[in-house]
């Protein structure tokens, strides 16, 4: 293990000259010890600016990431070029123990609609260069952006390469769609949906992750990962969570061992804590004990009003016990919820006149799962907007028949692409799911099945088994979503391809396949 680069020596050694800041240590660089071994990120672009984010870790692994529990300066500067020529706003933030020492900068004042650089110092010690784009200035015309929707990387499953290829993209922002790290133990072994064992590339480090150390250790282990960090430096992200961030099928306050709620609301407030300290995100979405604030809205201009939802803080346990099965009356429940009132609200009110897109997490078309024709009864993933029909049908009347509705959605591990059908059969919205960085490892172009998969889905119009990420390019007269995949990604080198093309003409909620 590394050095860690501060001391409790050197600052009280230096303590005289600190009589402003008593309790903040000044660096001293103890060679050994990258501090910026995590990378850096940005996240939550605006007209006038993002968030930037580091944490320092000189031993990313061991206790408390290397560090002194004390609070450290951090400076962090923000360029309109890349040497840093031009420096357009700089300042100090605090890395404090009490966050693992991260740390969140809400840069402001910046220039809408171009591209800036960040880094950090701290002592000697510089991070790698970060560059994100700002929004367009609202209600201002815009004629194009590029979104990649991306998620589920499960690190032993796979290598990030897919990460690698997302960062030479150009693109406006990154929309995650969660499942950033998993919760399980780790393991040399890992079982696929066909049951057949497969050795895991790589291995998470320790058991089951239930405390604050045990989330912030894996996330400090997936960030390491180089081909990640590129992606970050090169991007701003969305950053939302899914279920593996706390635990599976989590929901509310419940889990799918029966725990008791004020336990897993303990549990929660670890996980979601560690969610906030590695994630590119506002003060906004600082914990306030078990609850955090995760949906959000991002507006491009006059092209597109994306509400990124929160669907697992405030839903309540999945129908029918959970699981792939045929569904029961419980999927009717009238008191079913997915989303809280304030984002019914919300999403009860999609603007005229420009794409209207809800970025979440879980599948909101209907799905019949069968993959053999002599299954008698539909099969139903009780962890989709499907098995909340109530809640899911008043969502999409409230769209009020818009006919520019784009729901983008993770999860599946699987790329699918279709219709959002209400009980009547009308299509409310055009939905892309996007497969997985890793999770499912190399997969194929289609699982068996998927040909009836495909007849007992006619709103389905995309099926496919492998990894990447979604590409939408979004113009003022239609949405053109990319299909892009990974060859492999057990090995190291997987090349990338455009699997599919799917187009959706502006005011015509139908989608065709390229
Ligand atoms: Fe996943
Ligand atoms: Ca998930």
């Amino acid at each position: 293990m590394s050095q860690p680069i501060l001391t409790r020596r050197s600052a009280l050694a230096g303590a005289g000259a600190l009589l402003a800041a008593p309790a903040i240590l000044r660096a001293q660089i103890v060679p050994g010890g990258d501090p910026f071994a995590l990378g850096v990120a940005a996240g939550d672009p605006a007209p006038d600016g993002f968030v930037i984010w580091t944490r320092l870790a000189p031993d990313p692994l061991g206790a408390h990431g290397g560090m002194p529990m004390a609070p450290v300066p951090v400076q962090w500067e923000v360029a309109a070029d890349p040497r840093f020529a031009q420096a357009v706003a700089r300042g100090e933030a605090i890395a404090r123990p009490e966050l693992g020492h991260a740390v969140h900068v809400e840069v402001g004042g910046l220039s809408p609609d171009r591209p800036y650089y960040y880094r950090f110092n701290v002592g000697r010690e510089r991070s790698l260069t970060g560059r994100a784009r700002t929004a367009p200035a609202a209600g201002s015309r815009v004629d194009r952006l590029r979104v990649a929707s991306v998620g589920c990387q499960h690190y032993e499953d796979g290598l990030y390469t897919a990460y690698r290829h997302l960062a030479a993209e150009d693109l406006g922002f990154v929309f995650h769609y969660g499942d950033y790290i998993y919760e399980g133990r780790g393991r040399t072994r890992r079982i696929d949906y066909d049951g057949v064992p497969r050795a895991t590339v790589r291995a998470y480090v320790g058991d089951e992750l239930y405390d604050l150390a045990d989330y912030r250790r894996r996330y400090a282990q997936t960030k390491l990962d180089p081909d990640l960090q590129a992606a970050h430096a090169m991007h701003a992200f969305v950053t939302t969570f899914d279920d593996h961030e706390l635990d599976n099928n989590w929901t509310g306050d419940g889990d799918q061992d029966g725990t008791p709620p004020e336990i897993v609301l303990l549990r929660r407030q670890a996980a979601l804590q560690a969610w906030y300290e590695h994630s590119p995100v506002r003060a906004a979405s600082l914990p306030r004990g078990p609850a955090i604030t995760m949906a959000r809205r991002a507006v491009w201009g006059d092209l597109a009003d994306f509400r990124f939802l929160d669907t697992r803080q405030f839903r309540s346990r999945p129908p029918c016990g959970d699981g792939f099965r045929p569904a029961c009356p419980e999927v009717n429940a009238p008191g079913a919820h997915i989303i809280d009132s304030a984002q019914e609200r919300m999403a009860a009110l999609p603007a005229a006149g420009i794409w209207t897109v809800f970025a979440q997490q879980i599948m909101m078309m209907t799905m019949d799962r069968r993959r053999k024709v002599d299954e008698p009864a539909p099969i139903m993933n009780l962890d989709t907007w499907s098995a909340y029909a109530a809640p899911r049908e008043r969502f999409l009347h409230n769209l009020n028949g818009r006919r520019d509705v784009i729901v983008l959605t993770g999860d599946e591990h699987q790329n699918f692409a279709g219709e959002v059908r209400d009980k009547a059969g009308r299509a409310a919205a055009i939905e892309f799911v996007s497969t997985s960085i890793t999770s499912g490892g190399d997969g194929q172009d289609l699982r068996p099945g998927s040909d009836v998969m495909l007849a007992n889905n006619p709103h389905l119009k995309l099926i496919n088994d492998q990894r990447g990420y979604v590409v939408s390019d979004i113009e003022r007269d239609g949405w053109i979503a990319d299909y892009m995949v990974m060859d492999r990604v057990t090995t190291p080198g997987g090349l990338l391809s455009r699997r599919a093309r799917v187009t959706v003409p502006r005011g015509e909620a139908r989608l065709s396949v390229g």
